[in-house]
């Protein structure tokens, strides 16, 4: 599943694509795609709509459109879009296209069947289902020390697991939840209530630090249109992380082994000697 940094890529690389273009017709090829608006609503509500740009809130991606809707899409596991020419059929696992002005189409492919889309009142956006319940965005203010000190509190669900929450922190998926308790010496099973003051200082800023330097990397990678943002780590991660994917290898600060745990049916990498319970 992308992460934060790739779907803002994503939302950077299709705002340089499309932003400032129109829709000049919409089809949703599968009803599924898109539960609350049904085929013929979802191309008559995105006809003739110009896109004033494209940017996200968490990792819904969110297309302004200049007729006060915004189109609401999340990838999942595996959607993901293309900007393809008149002269290229559109590929297996199509769900949605949206013809552009320019004879060029948007085709939003998903291989896994997880992808959603919605259209909103651009207005109604913060009160949207799933958009509402978002935590801060890591990097605006709200996301203080405080507030992370005072969330923390109420949770005694291990610290892992409450990082994933969305509503409790935004945007941090499986590998920085690993990564950002490793640089701040949090094992991951300890619960979030018992974590002192310090240590929660030290965590908030290990979160903006990793996103931020996957986010740098995420700025070197070129636009292909035929795979807009792609997938800049693929599984292949060995060497880019500290702990993530690094079972029974050398920690990189103290040379202890990298152990892995399942918690909530999802792998955890830690050292066990730099984060003690
Ligand atoms: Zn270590």
């Amino acid at each position: 599943m992308p992460e934060l940094p790739e779907v803002d890529l994503v939302c950077r690389q299709l705002d340089e694509s499309v932003a400032g273009r129109r829709i000049v017709s919409a089809r949703l090829l599968r009803e599924r795609l898109s539960p609350a608006t049904p085929p013929e609503a979802f191309a008559e509500m995105l006809a003739e709509a110009g896109i004033n740009s494209v940017g996200r809130r968490g990792k819904f991606i969110l297309f302004d459109l200049a007729n006060g809707r915004t189109l609401v899409t999340h990838l999942r596991m595996s959607g993901r879009f293309m900007l393809l020419g008149p002269d290229r059929e559109d590929p297996k696992f199509t769900h949605a296209v949206f013809h552009l002005d320019g004879d060029e189409r948007l085709v939003f492919q998903d291989q896994r069947h997880f992808g959603m889309m919605k259209i909103v009142a651009t207005e109604e956006i913060p009160f949207t289902e799933d958009l509402k319940k978002l935590a801060p965005e890591p990097f605006s203010e709200e996301f203080s020390a405080e507030y992370l000190v005072m969330t923390l509190r109420r949770s005694n669900r291990p610290v892992k697991l409450f990082l994933l929450d969305q509503t409790k922190v935004c945007g941090v998926g499986n590998i920085y939840a690993s990564e950002a308790l490793f640089r701040s010496g949090i094992h991951p099973e300890t619960p979030a209530s018992k974590i002192s003051r310090p240590r929660v200082i030290r965590l908030r800023q290990a979160v903006i630090d990793v996103l931020t330097e996957s986010m740098e990397i995420s700025r070197s990678v070129p636009l292909d249109p035929e795979n807009i943002g792609g997938s800049f780590y693929g599984d292949d991660a060995d060497g880019e992380w500290n702990v993530y994917g690094r079972e029974g290898m050398a920690c990189p600060k103290c040379g202890g082994t990298i152990i892995r745990l399942s918690q909530g049916g999802r792998s955890t990498f830690y050292c066990k000697r730099c984060q003690r319970k």
